[in-house]
This record gives C-alpha cells, structure tokens and sequence, in this order.
C-alpha cells in the first residue's frame, strides 16, 4: 500500500513496484490509509509522513493498534524530512525502516523486497507457533488422559484431588472421594481374554464418568481395574447416594461374568468424606476410601461401605 499525496511520487513508486509484478493499494490521505488498513491488510506500506490530515507518524501508530498479534505487516517511512530525529521517531512509533525522497527504483526495489521477505519469514513463524500451540494442547491432553478409557488419568486425579482440597476448605464444605474395584476382574480377564477386559474397563469409566456429571464431580482410572471419584462439596450421604446408583447402573448393563455368583460384571466401592482442615491430608481421605473398598470386598463385593477420615487405620 502507498500512502502518498504527491501524484508525481505515486506515479513513480506505483511504476516501480508495477515493475516487480507488485499492485499496490493507493491511499492518499491519512485517513483513507487507515480505512485501507482495515479492510486490506496489505504485506508492506510505504507511508509518507507529511499528508493533507493525519501525519504519517500517526498513521503508523494507529496502524499498530489496529493489528492483531498475528498479522503484523511491514511499513517504510518516505520522507523528505531528513534529520536523524525523523528517522529515529519513525521506528519509534513502529516503523520498520525509513527512505529518503526521491527514492530510486533499484533502493525501493530492494527495500520492498527486503521486508517481502520478511513478512513471509514473520507469517511462516505465526504459523509455526500456532502449530506449535496445538500441539502442546494435544500433549497437555494425552498426558491427562488414560488411553485405554479416555477420562482422566491418575496425575490428574492428584492434581484435581489437591485443587478441590484446598477448595473445600476454604468454603468449610465436606468433599468426598470414591473408590471403585470391577470384582473379580481376574477372573474375567481369564475367562474372557485382555480385549474383553480392556472393553469392559471402557464400560466401566463410562459409567462412572456419565453419573459424576456436576461441576465439582471428576472421574478418573486410579489404576489396573479401579476407578475414583471426586464429589467436591458434597458429603457422605450423596457420596453413598451416587456410588450405589454407579454400583446399580453397571449391574443393570449385565455384562456376562461366569466367575461371579451374580454372573455379570460388579463393581465394589468405598465412599470417605471429610471437611478438609488444617490437621488433614488428602492422601490419608484416599487411604481411608481404599480400606472402605476393601471391607466392602470382604462383606461379599457388589456392594458400598462408607468410612469416616482416618476410620480403620
Ligand atoms: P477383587 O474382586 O478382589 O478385586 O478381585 P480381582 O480379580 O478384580 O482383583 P485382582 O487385583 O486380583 O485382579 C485385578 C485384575 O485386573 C488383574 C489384572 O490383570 C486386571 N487388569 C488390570 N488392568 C487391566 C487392563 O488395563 N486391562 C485388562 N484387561 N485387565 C486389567
Ligand atoms: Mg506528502
Ligand atoms: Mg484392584
Ligand atoms: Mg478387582
């Protein structure tokens, strides 16, 4: 774009860049430059500073303003004006280089040619970084994610479990945790194969990930064939309540199980709900879920037990 207000200068720069199979954009006034920025968004302005409006130190400050992080473009300063201050304030106000008028065709030439470059270096580096970014989401995600069933894995369950935590006791709200355990799973694996296994592990998770559905609610796989619940803000009650609607939900699917006297697949939990304090610990809430989890397996599995913090130790 050449934002110039002598006919004699555009004719001669519009020659130039003609030569070098480049249209430019004319814009003659300060203000119809600004315009034209909107609505082009040209590679390179060549930007005279003394214009009938807006000085072209203006115009490029505006022009500034107006670019998003993403579309930078290139201006040169023409001037006639020729004192090292001019030059200085141009790339002050975000210019990238400064002629002096009249500018020859082989300087003008080269100088566009120069910056052409540069904003194609400058878009193939945006590019670059946005690739890069969505790359990064990607890995962010993966390195969350458990493979096999998708929901959350176990380094988010710890950093999730450590948020609400801290969450909880800030508001004195109790937060729960359950544990969950596929009965009997061994069995299953040795009955039905690892794949079988693998797709009743998916059906698993999607269960207890469907029926955890509130903000503060997060499903994860806790390992092998366990899964664990957080119920931020709410207490033993609701635990219970949403762990024995999972433990029902999954049972109702009646996925075959030879190896069990229920003869479809079962899962066992154990719920423990606490008001965080100063004195507690989210790990010891945990500990004290597994030993819920594994009185239920003792008491015939297929069923809930609750535990208060630190109870069974
Ligand atoms: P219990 O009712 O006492 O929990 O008995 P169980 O057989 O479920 O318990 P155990 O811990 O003996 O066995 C767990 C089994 O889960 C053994 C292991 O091969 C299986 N398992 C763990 N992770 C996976 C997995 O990713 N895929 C499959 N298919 N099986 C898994
Ligand atoms: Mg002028
Ligand atoms: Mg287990
Ligand atoms: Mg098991």
């Amino acid at each position: 774009m050449v934002v110039e207000d002598s006919k004699v200068a555009i004719k001669a720069i519009t020659d130039y860049l003609e030569d070098m199979d480049v249209l430019p954009l004319v814009a003659e006034t300060g203000s119809a430059a600004i315009e034209m920025y909107r609505n082009e968004r040209p590679d390179i302005i060549l930007l005279d500073i003394i214009l009938p409006d807006i000085d072209g130190f203006d115009v490029a400050k505006e022009i500034r303003r107006l670019q998003g992080k993403n579309d930078w473009t290139a201006i040169i300063f023409l001037s006639v004006m020729s004192k090292d201050e001019d030059l200085a304030q141009g790339i002050e106000v975000g210019g990238d280089d400064y002629l002096m008028k009249p500018v020859g065709r082989v300087v003008l030439q080269a100088k566009v040619n120069a910056m052409h470059r540069l904003v194609r270096m400058q878009r193939a580096l945006v590019g670059l970084a946005e690739r890069l970014n969505e790359a990064n989401q990607e890995l962010q995600r993966l390195s969350t994610t458990d493979g096999l069933t998708g929901i959350a894995n176990r380094r988010l369950f710890d950093e999730s479990l450590d948020r609400e935590w801290r969450r909880c006791r800030r508001l004195k709200k109790p937060l729960s945790v359950i544990l969950f355990d596929v009965d009997l799973f061994k069995k299953y694996n040795d009955k039905y194969g690892h794949q079988t296994g693998d797709e009743c592990l998916r059906l698993v998770a999607k269960e207890v990930s469907r029926t955890a559905s509130r903000p503060g609610d997060m499903a994860a796989r806790y390992g092998g064939e366990e899964f664990v619940l957080i119920l931020a803000e709410t207490d033993q009650e609701g635990a219970r309540w949403v762990a024995d609607r999972i433990r029902q939900n999954l049972s109702a699917l009646k996925i075959p199980h030879d190896g069990s006297d229920y003869k479809h697949v079962t899962i066992s939990c154990g719920v423990v709900s606490v008001v965080p304090g100063e004195e507690l610990s989210a790990e010891k809430l945990v500990k004290s879920a597994d030993i819920a989890l594994y009185i239920a397996k003792e008491h015939g599995r297929n069923r809930v037990e609750c535990l208060g913090y630190g109870e069974g130790d």
